[in-house]
């Protein structure tokens, strides 16, 4: 699962990335509410781990701010702040659970895992393309109904592409959102776990059919980008709209199915 941590404390910050990271989740994390609501905006995360006392805006506007606009994100808020009513107001305002600091890294990875098992109800925890299946609840992926064994970060790599599908994910931006690292790193990983992941994912009669496009200058792709008057834009991406639409134009001019 996709966890935004929104905590200005930079040692606590790290520690709950770290910690929410070897749980297998995919983890970014801001130091203040605008960012956190930028950051929610653009890649509506499963779980945001917000803490109140934030620069620019604190968590209760960010609450405020987001409230109804996303029914498929949890909130855990994090306060050193005990008082009843301010509780109250978080929860009022949308915010799943509350965890007063200081709290145990234990703690805060049971409520997490509680809380997305409840995202179930909500949301598909599948994410397909064609033949390709990936659930995040199990976290099991399967091509063409056969099981494919994925490292933590391999599974991390095709999740974050299936999650963005129809759009191309550049290197610099799977190198920040699945490595968290500078996209100045000089690394080549990004193409080497591309390379892994079609290896493994090369089972079945889907096979021969790629799964992760490259798109020539940019970066990878899965799924299709719809033309539309002219201007590029993405196939709706949430599992239950299917993964492309049959002779859409990809990236790159090719239609897809083709
Ligand atoms: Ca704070």
């Amino acid at each position: 699962m996709r966890v935004l941590i929104v905590e200005d404390d930079i040692p606590l910050g790290m520690f709950l990335q770290k910690g929410l990271q070897m749980e297998g989740h995919t983890v970014a994390w801001v130091g203040d509410g605008e960012l956190a609501l930028e950051r929610a905006a653009a890649e509506r995360p499963d779980l945001m781990v917000l803490d109140l006392g934030l620069p620019k805006r604190d968590g209760v506007e960010v609450l405020e701010a987001m409230q109804g606009l996303y029914r498929g994100m949890a909130v855990i808020v994090l306060t050193g702040r005990a008082q009843v009513e301010e509780r109250v107001r978080c929860l009022n305002l949308g915010a799943d659970d509350i965890l007063l600091k200081p709290f145990s890294l234990y703690e805060l990875t049971a409520r997490c895992r509680a809380l997305l098992r409840r995202l179930e109800h909500y949301a598909d925890p599948a994410l397909r393309s064609g033949d390709l299946e990936l659930n995040r609840m199990d976290r099991k992926v399967t091509r063409g109904g056969r099981p494919v064994e994925l490292t933590v970060k391999e599974f991390s790599l095709l999740e974050y592409l299936l999650q963005q599908r129809g759009r191309c994910c550049s290197r610099s931006e799977l190198l920040r959102e699945v490595w968290q690292m500078s996209p100045d790193a000089g690394t080549n990983v990004v193409d080497v776990y591309v390379n892994y992941l079609r290896k493994k994912l090369a089972v079945g009669e889907g096979a021969t059919a790629p799964v992760i496009e490259t798109v020539r200058g940019e970066g990878y792709q899965v799924g299709g980008v719809v033309e539309m008057r002219g201007i590029p834009k993405p196939v709706q991406s949430h599992p239950a709209y299917g993964y492309g639409v049959p002779g859409a134009v990809l990236a790159g001019g090719r239609r897809y199915g083709s």
